[in-house]
């Protein structure tokens, strides 16, 4: 333990932990950016400046480790002025087009542009440099007039997908961030996960499928867990006026954190398709007796109730059973299904139908 004072507290920190890390947990809120817990901390974006006795610069705290005697202070007045300026520097970079952006309302640069009274400065802003939806990914709007060039996307890429699809191209005024070697995303390998849209901080990478559709305190979040395979990941459905708009990363969920795969991310329009089957359909002939009369159209499906679904479902099974023995009946379970469901089938199987032929999609 090393015996350090932040903002003339004593407080004592881990040897090796970061001055963030020791402000946060003493409840000390110190803005970020670039920095996000689950990603390596890259020092970048200057908003997590803090004062250390001694010090020829402000330091950033997500990168620099507390040692025995430091003195930190997080809201002195040169620390305010800096990260002020900061900030004026990012929107000098950047639209001013709050009120038509999709992610205003729970954009991180907004939300420190309103806390610390900063506006794009009076010596100008450099406007729209980039073309607005510049690339062609089905799922993922881009316009990087919008980027304040944090890298979160990069690192999201990187360390949690693991595709390195997002780089840094040029250096100075012209830095930019693109696919591959400026190729398009899908070109670069993107797998259109959407985890370098969960983690950026502004309306540089968004959702295509709902862009326009709603501001963030129109919708209501539904946590849930995704229905197509087992791994059990869980998200936040975006709802407006009862119809689902779209999924968005839940920080808390404890199986993935704010990964999903593509389908759970950008998978969810069959919900309102007018294709949905919503309720059980049988075939005509089951319902007229059971009797397969090539007449008509015995062979249509038709929608039914559930109780006679089953009912029917269930007569079969015995039929079968009785007539055949129970091994020649397999049952088949489905990774869509959840644990809970796999396990009843498995006893349907074994104990009612008295069969050990079962097996799992999966193993197919
Ligand atoms: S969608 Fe996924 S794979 Fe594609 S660039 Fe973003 S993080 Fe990488
Ligand atoms: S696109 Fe978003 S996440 Fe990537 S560097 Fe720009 S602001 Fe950061």
């Amino acid at each position: 333990m090393v015996n350090i004072k932040i903002n003339n507290q004593s407080v004592q920190a881990e040897q090796g932990q970061t001055i963030l890390d020791v402000a946060r947990s003493h409840g000390l809120d110190i803005p970020t950016l670039c920095y996000h817990k689950d990603l390596s901390p890259t020092g970048n974006c200057r908003m997590c400046v803090v004062e250390v006795k001694g010090g020829r610069f402000l330091s950033a705290a997500c990168v620099t480790s507390v040692w025995e005697g430091m003195e930190i202070q997080t809201h002195s007045e040169k620390v305010m002025k800096d990260r002020k300026l900061t900030l004026e520097m990012m929107l000098a970079n950047h639209p001013q087009d709050c009120i038509t952006c999709d992610v205003s309302g729970e954009c991180e640069l907004q939300d420190l542009a309103y806390e610390y009274k900063a506006v794009a400065p009076s010596w100008g802003t450099k406007g729209t440099r980039y073309p607005v939806d510049s690339d062609p990914n089905p799922f993922i709007r881009v316009d990087m007039n919008r980027c304040i060039l944090c890298r979160r996307c990069v690192e999201a890429c990187a360390e949690i997908q693991v595709r390195d699809v997002w780089g840094v191209a040029k250096r100075g005024f012209d830095e930019v961030i693109v696919a591959g070697a400026g190729t398009s995303m899908l070109e670069a390998r993107c797998e259109s996960c959407g985890q370098c849209v969960a983690y950026c901080p502004t309306g540089a990478l968004s959702n295509k499928m709902n862009y326009g559709m709603a501001r963030a305190h129109q919708v209501k979040k539904v946590t849930t867990t995704c229905a197509y395979c087992g791994v059990g990941c869980q998200f936040d459905l975006l709802v407006k006026n009862d119809k689902v708009i779209g999924v968005q990363s839940n920080p808390d969920a404890p199986v993935n954190g704010m990964a999903l795969c593509v389908k759970g991310r950008y998978g969810y329009d069959y919900i309102h398709h007018p294709d949905r089957v919503k309720k059980p359909r049988v075939r005509r002939y089951l319902l007229d007796g059971g009797k397969k009369n090539r007449e008509g159209s015995p062979w249509d499906w038709v929608e039914t109730e559930w109780e006679t679904a089953l009912d029917i479902t269930a007569k079969k099974l015995m039929e079968a059973r009785d007539n055949y023995g129970a091994d020649s009946i397999g049952v088949l379970t489905s990774a869509k299904c959840t644990n809970e469901e796999n396990y009843l089938m498995n006893k349907l199987a074994r104990q009612v139908l008295g069969t050990n032929n079962i097996d799992h999609c999966a193993r197919l």
